[in-house]
C-alpha cells in the first residue's frame, strides 16, 4: 500500500474542523476564545482539555496530551495515522488519493503487517477448504459444528502438520522472511546443516485469526485438534509491532455494531464460544480470551457499550476471578452483570446441547456485579455478627471504588444498602473514608505514553520562537547554532518556526505522513497553549531569547570541553595534547565571556564553526 498524498492529508486537515470532531466524541465547552472538557485520556473531575479552534489543537493540561486532529483520532481510537486519516476522510467525505510510483523496499512497518497478517489469514483459510492435508482439520471443525457459516465469518484456517510453507508462500508475495518473523508467523532457529533458519510456529493446528477492532487480522490463535497429546491447547502469537496480548478482544470487529445497537456486550472466555454466540444470534458477543479482562480490553468495550455481562463457566477461575473481572470492567465506566453457565459446560456445548433459547435464559437470569458479590461474601461471612457485617461491607465497598464515576458510586451504594440493611450515609461515609485511603489509581492507564523530559533552555527557546515569532525568529535564525540543540523534538519545533515567514505560517511537525513520533506534536500544542512565561515578566521577547541563545551556547561549549577533557586523558601523542591543551583553554575564556551578558557575548555568537 503506498502511502497516503500529503495533498489529501492537507486538504482533510483544512475540511476538518477540530472543535466538530472531538466535539463528537465528547460534549466540549465554550472556554473564553475555545473549548474545554474532561480529558478522555485521563480520569478528572475539573476540564483541562482544551482545544484550540484558532491553532486547531487540543492539549490536556492534566495528563499532558495534545496535538492536532490526527493525533487525537489515533490517541482516542487507538489507531494508527493511515487509519486515522481514513477514519476522517470517510468522515468529511474526501476520497483518499495515494503517492503513486513509491516502489520503496518493504520494511517491518505497521501497515505491511496488516498487510502480511490478511494475506496469510487468507492463505491458512484456503489451505483449511482445500488441501489434501487438512481433511482431519475438516472433520474435526465438522463434528464440533463449526463447519460452514463459522469457517467464512471467522475466516478460519489450518496451518498442516508438515508446516504449511507459509515461507515460500510469503517470498511469491514479496514479503521478506525478516517481515515474517516480526509478524510471528515462523520463529528464528539457529542455523542448521541446511541453513534453514526460521521453523513455523504454527503445525496441526486450526488458525482462528484475531482483529483489531476496525477488522484488520493482527494475530492468530491456533489450536490443537481433537485427541492431540500436545500439553498446549492453543497457541497464540507473540506480542509484535500490531499486537499486544491483553489489548484485543476476539470477535469485536464483527460484533462491534451489535454491541452499539444493543449497548450491552456479552464477555466470554473462548473465542468458539464467541463464534458459537454469534451463530446462535448473540451477535454481541467478545472473548478476553484465556487472559482474565485487562483495563484495555475494558475501555475497548466502554467505547462501544454502557454494559458488559460477564459469562463465566462454573469451573472457571472461580468466583473471586470473576469479581476481580467485574471490577475492571467496573473501573472503565461499564455497568457489569455476571452470569454462570450449568456445571460441565460452556456457552458452546450449552447451544448445541439445549438450544439458543437456554443460553438466552442463562443471559436473562443475570446478577449484577454487586449482588453478585453480595452472594459470595453471604456464604463466606457470617452477617449476624457485627464483625461479619463490617468485613463484607467493606469488601463491597472496594468493588464500588473500582467505579470511575460519582454516578455510578451513588447507584451502586443504594444497592449495597439494600442488601447489607445498612444505612446508606453510613456507607456513604465509609466510602469516603476508604477513598481517602487509597486514591483509586487511573485504571486504564496506557503504559505507552510517558513525559519524555526536555532540555529546560531549549524549551525556553521553542516555546518563545512559536509564541513570538515575529520578535524571535530573526534573532534566533542569525545566532543559533542548531547543532547545539540536544533535543530533537525542540529542534524539529524550532526549525518548523524559522521555515515559516509568519507566525500563522507554522506548520505542526513533524511531516503528518511519519507520526510515528508523537512528542514533537505533543509538546508543540503544549507550548502554543501554556500561557507565555514573557507576558507579565520584566524582559521583552528579545531579551528573553537573546539570554536563552547565550545559555544554549554556553552549554554546547560545556560539553565540547568535557569531551576534550576526556580525549585529554588517552592521548598519548604530545603535540596533540598541547593542542587540545589550548583548544579546552579557549574554550573556557569563551565560556566566561558567554557569561558576560549580550553586547560582549553576540560576536562569539556570529562566529560559525567549520565542522
Ligand atoms: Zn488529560
Amino acid at each position: 500500500m503506498s502511502p497516503i498524498s500529503r495533498k489529501t492529508v492537507e486538504e482533510i486537515r483544512n475540511a476538518a474542523d477540530i472543535q466538530t470532531i472531538i466535539g463528537n466524541y465528547i460534549p466540549l465547552k465554550r472556554a473564553g476564545s475555545g473549548f474545554k472538557a474532561l480529558c478522555p485520556f485521563h480520569r478528572e473531575k475539573t476540564p483541562s482539555f482544551h482545544v484550540n479552534p484558532q491553532l486547531q489543537i487540543y492539549h490536556c493540561f492534566g495528563c499532558g496530551r495534545g496535538g492536532d486532529i490526527f493525533r487525537f483520532i489515533m490517541e482516542y481510537e487507538r489507531v494508527d495515522f493511515p487509519t486515522a486519516v481514513s477514519l476522517l476522510a470517510d468522515r468529511l467525505g474526501i476520497r483518499l488519493a495515494y503517492d503513486s510510483g513509491s516502489d520503496r523496499t518493504p520494511r517491518t512497518d505497521r501497515p505491511s503487517l496488516f498487510r502480511l497478517m490478511s494475506a496469510a489469514a487468507r492463505y491458512y483459510h484456503q489451505i483449511l477448504l482445500k488441501s489434501p492435508a487438512a481433511e482431519a482439520a475438516r472433520v474435526y471443525l465438522r463434528k464440533r459444528r463449526l463447519w460452514g457459516e463459522a469457517v467464512e465469518r471467522f475466516q478460519l484456517g489450518y496451518a498442516p502438520a508438515s508446516g504449511s510453507g507459509i515461507i515460500s508462500w510469503a517470498r511469491k508475495q514479496g514479503f521478506r522472511i525478516e517481515q515474517v518473523a516480526a509478524a510471528g508467523l515462523v520463529i528464528q532457529r539457529d542455523r542448521d546443516a541446511e541453513g534453514a533458519r526460521y521453523v513455523e510456529r504454527f503445525r496441526d493446528r486450526i488458525m482462528f485469526p484475531i482483529s483489531d477492532e476496525v477488522g484488520r487480522v493482527v494475530a492468530f490463535s491456533a489450536r490443537v485438534l481433537e485427541d492431540d497429546p500436545r500439553p498446549a491447547k492453543y497457541v497464540n502469537s507473540p506480542d509484535t509491532a500490531i499486537f499486544r496480548k491483553g489489548r484485543v478482544l476476539f470477535g469485536l470487529s464483527q460484533a462491534r455494531q451489535a454491541i452499539v445497537e444493543s449497548k450491552t456486550a456479552v464477555v466470554c472466555e473462548g473465542q468458539i464460544d464467541v463464534i458459537r454466540c454469534h451463530l446462535s444470534g448473540f451477535p454481541n458477543a467478545v472473548a478476553s480470551q484465556g487472559t482474565a479482562v485487562t483495563p484495555e480490553q475494558a475501555s475497548l468495550i466502554r467505547r462501544y457499550a454502557d454494559k458488559a455481562v460477564v459469562v463465566l463457566d462454573a469451573d472457571s477461575a472461580g468466583q473471586d476471578a470473576a469479581v476481580r473481572a467485574g471490577r475492571i470492567l467496573l473501573g472503565a465506566g461499564l455497568e457489569v452483570a455476571l452470569v454462570i453457565i450449568p456445571a460441565d459446560s460452556d456457552p458452546d456445548s450449552l447451544i448445541l446441547q439445549r438450544g439458543p433459547d437456554a443460553f438466552k435464559a442463562v443471559l436473562d437470569n443475570q446478577t449484577d456485579i454487586l449482588d453478585f458479590h453480595f452472594e459470595i461474601l453471604r456464604h463466606r461471612e457470617d452477617l449476624r455478627t457485627q464483625s461479619g457485617v463490617s468485613r463484607t461491607a467493606a469488601a463491597l465497598l472496594e468493588t464500588i471504588l473500582a467505579a470511575p464515576s460519582a454516578i455510578q458510586w451513588d447507584f451502586l451504594l443504594r444497592r449495597a444498602s439494600a442488601l447489607l440493611g445498612i444505612d446508606e450515609a453510613f456507607l456513604r461515609e465509609e466510602l469516603r473514608r476508604l477513598r481517602r485511603r487509597q486514591p483509586t489509581p487511573l485504571i486504564a492507564e496506557d503504559p505507552h505514553f510517558k513525559e519524555v523530559p526536555h532540555p529546560e533552555e531549549e524549551i525556553s527557546l521553542a516555546e518563545l520562537l512559536l509564541k513570538h515569532h515575529r520578535e524571535c525568529r530573526e534573532l534566533v535564525s542569525r545566532y543559533l547554532h542548531l547543532e547545539d540543540l540536544q533535543d530533537v523534538h525542540c529542534r524539529s519545533i524550532v526549525l518548523a518556526a524559522l521555515q515559516a515567514d509568519r507566525e500563522e505560517n507554522i506548520r505542526i511537525p513533524p511531516d503528518p505522513a511519519s507520526t510515528d513520533e508523537p512528542e514533537s506534536q505533543r509538546l508543540f500544542a503544549e507550548l502554543l497553549m501554556r500561557p507565555s512565561r514573557v507576558e507579565g515578566s520584566e524582559k521583552t521577547p528579545q531579551e528573553a531569547v537573546r539570554e536563552v541563545l547565550l545559555v544554549i551556547r554556553r552549554k554546547a561549549l560545556k560539553r565540547k570541553r568535557a569531551q576534550i577533557q576526556r580525549q585529554l586523558q588517552y592521548c598519548s601523542d604530545k603535540c596533540e595534547t598541547e593542542r587540545l591543551r589550548l583548544e579546552s583553554k579557549q574554550l573556557m575564556v569563551d565560556v566566561k565571556l558567554l557569561e558576560q551578558g549580550w553586547e560582549r557575548a553576540v560576536p562569539l555568537l556570529e562566529i560559525q564553526e567549520i565542522t
